[in-house]
């Protein structure tokens, strides 16, 4: 070989060894970056965790802040608050009575025929309308007056259906779902607004009379008999339909429950409580907090980032306005760690720009190259043509998002049975949770809310949970009911049972909360 051909094959041989070089560095820049990305999956599912010990110090957790938030005002961030709601519709009730809904996206207006026996609701008139945005930060008064407005539509389209001319006055059962301070039954005060509501001038004023001087203006003839939360609303309905029932719990946009209390073990107000021997109580669970709460650094950027920091703690990490904006959170830690989402996208930085309806149904996708994960990522966040295992990777970050919020939700609710001592703890045999006969006894808890209803990974986890803190003998015996519409149809029985016309309103017609069946 000549001086020129070594010099060549030396020179190639240089070349192909610095092309291997490139591109064993590029395979190990890239092996690099995906272990970074993996590596903020495990962060996650490690602060994440919630182990069947840890469950269940938020189940005592929940119960001694219930005790707390029921000895005093501001005894605990669990408010805890009376709703003068102490008998509950139990199938008695007849006529026709209206609710409004209001407590999230959407509020509707309905109308319920009641024929006197249990769950014998004849008829149920529905119209669901969205809130227009810019009232939900407007003025009280046009808040309501467009509420009034299409009630007062909904009323004079049956007006003109001769089979509904009444001559009494209408009462209407009113849902308004954000943290209220009741007076009476039908009246109560604003305390705070949630879930992206922010009407300053209606906070501490009273909701019923905002509502009843809408509908004046509006020239609606019609009482508010009751003022309720859509818990309370659900409650009524499952008790309606089920004797059984104890508690409700909301998981939709934002969640919260409520249940039937001793009037004795609301030491807060003593004196002022009632005959019936019980009382249901809006806990505003939402707000709860422990520091056994497995928190991460998501949570708190979106605490802090959102307008009420430090409240509605176990909200923030349960609910579908939020599930979906961790997810996100994650998904933008995740490309700023590495590119493999690509440069990154400027839509992954705004908030609430990933809903929670659509992280469920990246997490239901089973096709097997996850198309409808691709077809989310690239139109709602604009993240185009993401590898398979990427993908995959998104969907772990949706179920360990779910799964503990699901996991949370079920210890909410194991606390509440410890608290009315329906837990079983002290084993099978203790008080509470056997009957005078010596038989367990039922306990159903009345579940709605749409995350709940409709995201099935959700409801499979949180059922799963239970089970595991309950131990399957005690879970027999609990019943979680979906409950749908409790909101609406819940607070017109409620109207039922507290209407000024009918004699179910005096007690011994009306259910009142059955001390026989008093947790
Ligand atoms: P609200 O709480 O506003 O009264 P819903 O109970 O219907 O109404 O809850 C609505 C919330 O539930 C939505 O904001 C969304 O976060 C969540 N949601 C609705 N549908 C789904 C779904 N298919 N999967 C997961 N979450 C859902
Ligand atoms: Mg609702």
């Amino acid at each position: 070989m000549g001086k020129v051909g070594f010099g060549l094959a030396v020179s190639c041989a240089a070349a192909t060894c610095a092309i291997a070089a490139i591109l064993v560095g590029k395979r190990v820049r890239s092996r690099r970056k995906w272990r970074r990305v993996v590596g903020v999956l495990r962060d996650l599912e490690e602060a994440c965790e919630t182990s069947v010990g840890r469950l269940r110090q938020v189940v005592d957790a929940m119960a001694v802040e219930m005790h707390a938030g029921l000895a005093s005002e501001g005894g605990s961030k669990l408010k805890m608050l009376l709703t003068f709601v102490d008998k509950l519709p139990n199938g008695s009730e007849r006529g026709k009575y209206y609710a409004l809904d209001l407590g999230g996206t959407n509020f509707r207006v309905l109308r319920i025929q009641l024929g006197g026996k249990r769950s014998s609701i004849l008829s149920c008139d529905v119209e669901r309308q969205p809130i227009p945005q810019d009232l939900m930060t407007s003025t009280s008064e046009d808040l309501f007056d467009f509420i009034a407005s299409s009630l007062k539509q909904f009323v004079e389209r049956e007006a003109q259906n001769s089979e509904f001319s009444s001559v009494k006055r209408r009462e209407l059962g009113f849902t308004f779902s954000f943290p209220v301070k009741q007076t009476s039954v039908s009246s109560g005060i604003l305390i705070k607004w949630t879930k992206g509501f922010s009407i300053k001038d209606m906070v501490g004023k009273d909701v019923s009379e905002c509502l009843q001087h809408a509908m004046t203006r509006n020239g609606l003839d019609m009482r508010v008999a009751v003022l309720v939360n859509d818990t309370v609303g659900t409650l009524a309905l499952g008790h309606y339909n089920d004797p059984d029932t104890v508690a409700a719990v909301i998981i939709g946009t934002g969640t919260n429950a409520c249940y039937l209390e001793r009037t004795d073990a609301i030491i807060k107000c003593q004196g002022l409580l009632t005959t019936s021997g019980g009382m249901v109580v809006n806990m505003e669970w939402g707000n709860f907090w422990s520091s056994h709460l497995p928190r991460t650094s998501y949570d708190i950027d979106l605490d802090g980032d959102s307008p009420n920091p430090n409240d509605q703690g176990f909200e923030k990490m349960i609910s579908g306005m939020y599930l979906g904006d961790i997810v996100r959170r994650v998904i933008l830690r995740m490309s700023q760690e590495s590119d493999i989402f690509g440069p990154v996208s400027s839509r992954l930085s705004m908030p609430f720009i990933l809903s929670t309806p659509s992280m469920a149904d990246m997490h239901a996708d089973e096709s097997p190259e996850l198309i409808e994960v691709a077809r989310i990522l690239k139109e709602d966040l604009q993240i185009p043509d993401v590898p398979l295992k990427v993908r995959k990777l998104v969907v772990k970050v949706c179920d360990v998002v779910t799964r503990r919020a699901a996991r949370l939700a079920a210890a909410g609710i194991v606390g509440i049975l410890k608290k009315i001592g329906r837990d079983g703890s002290g084993g099978i045999a203790s008080g509470r949770s056997r009957g005078s006969d010596g038989k367990m006894r039922r306990t159903v808890v009345a579940m709605d809310g749409s995350l709940y209803t409709r995201y099935t990974m959700f409801k499979e986890y949180l059922h799963e949970a239970l089970c595991e803190i309950l131990g399957e003998e005690i879970a027999q015996y609990v019943i979680l009911k979906v409950t749908e519409d409790g909101s609406g149809i819940g607070a017109a029985l409620l109207a039922a049972s507290h209407s000024s016309h009918s004699s179910s309103s005096s007690s011994s017609s009306s259910s009142v909360v059955d001390s026989q069946r008093l947790p």
